[in-house]
Parts: structure tokens; sequence; C-alpha cells
């Protein structure tokens, strides 16, 4: 082989190598967006009783009016008096905007611009948001099972730019990745200890209940943490979670609607408990068959009137 086969070949076995490194951990990587979303064709029976509830919610842009309802759980409700965060904030900017996932319960709206003033102040600079809510919450066409009742929102661990975005970045920028290949520890060319910082403010911010991080980055903040690591209780190792970390906030006081899930355990969640994440058949789990969509009958009986409302 000449030089350049050489070259050639070398840069073949290389990307290949990193498509497989990178399948293995980005479960749920962000894809990109589009400048013009299709419109979703009309449903042919949308009030069949099979119906896949994701494809009711999917088909709604604009909120159901009222005051802010969370009705049902992070995994099967809606969302009623949704609001959206502003697309570019003074410490944050929406990406992905062709998704029209930036809807939240009110007290979402307020945590992020809170959180994103408090990320600067420990070095971030400014927030890129990821997906919040549909307007109507429920379940959505692509990627999450939560995200459901306006009250969990996705993070990316890439800082703001110092500049507005267009359209396009915020459609086809990436993300950046912080868990190395092999996914046993942070890469040690991306993270760094403002990465750490940016999730501790957001622990400790009084109305978060838990943070969903890949586990290799679970074992580095455990790792980095000094004395104080009570906040490190909400923050819990999953799949995925290497290039955002998603962040639940508790049900709104006075949403008697709102199913909230059981507090984490209190320990830090180092050691042993972390065992589980690092094992070879939770790195590179076997294909599991999808489960059946969800429909209206598996959800809160108000959010029928919520998706059927035009
Ligand atoms: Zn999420």
């Amino acid at each position: 082989m000449g030089a350049a086969a050489h070259l050639l070949a070398f840069l073949v076995l290389a990307s290949a190598g990193s498509a497989v490194a990178q399948e293995k951990h980005l479960i749920d990587p962000t894809p990109p967006g589009s400048l013009e979303p299709e419109p979703l064709p009309l449903l042919q029976n949308p009030d069949a009783p099979s119906t896949p509830a994701k494809e009711l919610f999917a088909r709604k842009s604009i909120p159901f009016p009222g005051p802010p309802r969370s009705i049902g759980g992070y995994f099967d409700g809606c969302l009623a008096g949704a609001m959206p965060l502003a697309i570019t904030g003074p410490n944050w900017q929406v990406m992905r905007l062709s998704r029209h996932r930036n809807w939240g319960n009110p007290q979402l709206v307020r945590f992020v611009e809170r959180f994103a003033e408090n990320a600067r102040k420990v070095g971030w600079n400014g927030l890129l948001v990821g997906d919040m809510s549909q307007p109507r919450g429920g379940p959505m066409l692509s990627e999450h099972r939560s995200h459901q009742i306006g009250l969990d929102v996705d993070i990316w661990f890439t800082p703001m730019p110092d500049h507005v975005q267009s359209r396009e970045e915020r459609e086809f920028g990436s993300a950046n990745d912080v868990v190395a290949p092999d996914q046993l520890d942070v890469d040690p060319e991306v993270w760094t200890q403002t990465h750490a910082e940016l999730i501790r403010t957001a622990a400790q911010d009084p109305v978060v209940t838990r943070i969903l991080v890949n586990a290799a980055i679970k074992k580095a903040l455990c790792r980095e943490a000094g004395a104080d690591r009570a906040w490190l209780s909400k923050v819990r190792p999953w799949y995925g979670h290497a290039e955002h970390f998603h962040v639940q906030i508790a049900c709104p006081e006075g949403n008697a609607e709102c199913k909230p899930q059981p507090p984490p355990r209190p320990s830090d969640g180092y050691g042993h408990e972390l065992d589980f994440w690092f094992k070879e058949s939770t790195l590179h789990p076997p294909p599991t068959k999808p489960k059946p969509a969800l429909t209206l009958a598996g959800m809160p009986p108000g959010c029928r009137q919520i998706v059927k409302a035009p």
C-alpha cells in the first residue's frame, strides 16, 4: 500500500472506531433539528382507543388555557396552562426550536431562569436548554418517556456561546460528550471542575428533586466532591445522559393532580451502589422489546380533555 492508501485505511478505521465508541454511551444524543420541519399529517382515526397518546399530544401547538396544572406522573401525564421559556434570555438559549418543546409549568420556567443566573456565578457561561415539554405535555414522538408534565428539563454539557445563535446553530449545533469512550469515567479532555459546579448548583436549588447523569459522571462527581455531599443524593446515574443532564423539579404546590416520584435514597450513591452501572451487561445491554405505546386509557382522565380541546 502506498502512503495515501495507508492514510485512507487509517482514517476509515479511526472513524469506524469512534462511531462504535459513540454508540456505546450516546443512547440519547440530541439529533439535529430542521429549519423547515414538516407538519405532521392528519390522523386518520384520532378517536380510536388504540391511537397512541403521543400522536395526539404531538399535534398540539398551543397550550391548554387556564391556571397551570401538572397532571399525573412524569411518565404518564399532561400539562395545562403551560408557559414557554423565552428562546433567548440573559443567561440561556434554547436549542432545537423546531422540536417546539420549550414549554413547562411556570415553576419550571422560573427554575431555568434562576439556575441560569446561578450557573453564571460558578463560571458557566449561560445554559443551552434542550427539551422541556410539549405545549400540553404528554408523551412525545421521539426520545423521552418522561418530560410529560412540564417539570423536566434537559441542559447541555456545552456552555452558551457569547453571541445569540442563529436558527442554524440552534438546529444543527452538537453538544459536548463528557464521557470517555470506554464509559468507565469522564473524559479528562472535556470534563472540567465547572461541569461539576454546574450540576451541584442545579442540585442545590430547593425545587430540584432529581438529576439524571451518565454513571461515569456520577462517579466523577462523587470522587471530586468534598465534605459537602448532601446534594449528591439528588444526582442519579442513568443510561445515556453523556452530553446533557436531566433535571426534574417537584410537583408545584397547589397542583393536587400532580403525582410525585418517590424521593431518591438519602445516600450519596457512591461505591457499590454504582457497580451495576459498570457491568458489561449494563454498558452494552442486549436489545429490548419496545413497550406498547401509551394510550389515553393509560393516562389520568383529565388528560383526555386537555388533548381533545381545540
Ligand atoms: Zn431529559
